[in-house]
């Protein structure tokens, strides 16, 4: 969390820093607490409810809002709802996790290929950028195949953005 928290300030600082970015970039970000809490419950699987209900039964409401959100209650609760349960708050959020892992969203398709994926977030680890697929050949992560789209660069009559396109 203060990893999160050190690197959105310098994002801020860079963007407020200067004037021309600072008028025409808008920076919205949650901080690292409540980072955290999302992270337990979007990654969380079943018993991730009792945790809930916890919060729930010791006044939790509104956390989405910063003025009610309370990390140290989510904490509290997750250890009490956990126990004996071989998992904790950092299981769910900020361990690694291995290519082989059965993954709680596993059973949902958005058309993505799970290897491909890994191997992006390898990249991202590497600092290797991938270019946009819009611009480039195809990348083959599998949501045109899956999903029977498919990508199309042409005229489309609009307005474009000034932007240029890089060989
Ligand atoms: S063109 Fe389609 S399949 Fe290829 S990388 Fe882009 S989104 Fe994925």
């Amino acid at each position: 969390m203060e990893t999160i928290d050190s690197r959105l300030a310098k994002l801020r600082g860079v963007v407020r820093d200067d004037r021309k970015y600072a008028k025409a970039i808008g920076v919205r970000y949650h901080d690292g607490k409540p980072s955290a809490v999302e992270g337990l419950l979007s990654r969380g699987d079943r018993r991730i409810g009792p945790v809930i209900e916890a919060v729930w039964r010791d006044g939790g409401r509104f956390d989405g809002w910063s003025e009610y959100f309370n990390y140290d209650r989510w904490m509290r609760c997750s250890v009490e709802a956990l126990e004996g349960t071989g998992v904790d708050a950092a299981w769910y959020t900020t361990r690694e996790r291995e290519l082989a892992e059965v993954l709680p969203w596993d059973h949902l398709d958005s058309g993505l290929d799970k290897q491909w994926l890994w191997d992006d977030w390898q990249d991202a680890l590497a600092e290797v950028e991938i270019d946009d697929c819009r611009w480039s050949p195809c990348f083959d992560c599998g949501v045109c195949d899956q999903m029977g789209t498919e990508i199309q660069v042409g005229p489309t009559g609009g307005m474009l953005l000034p932007l240029t396109v890089l060989p």
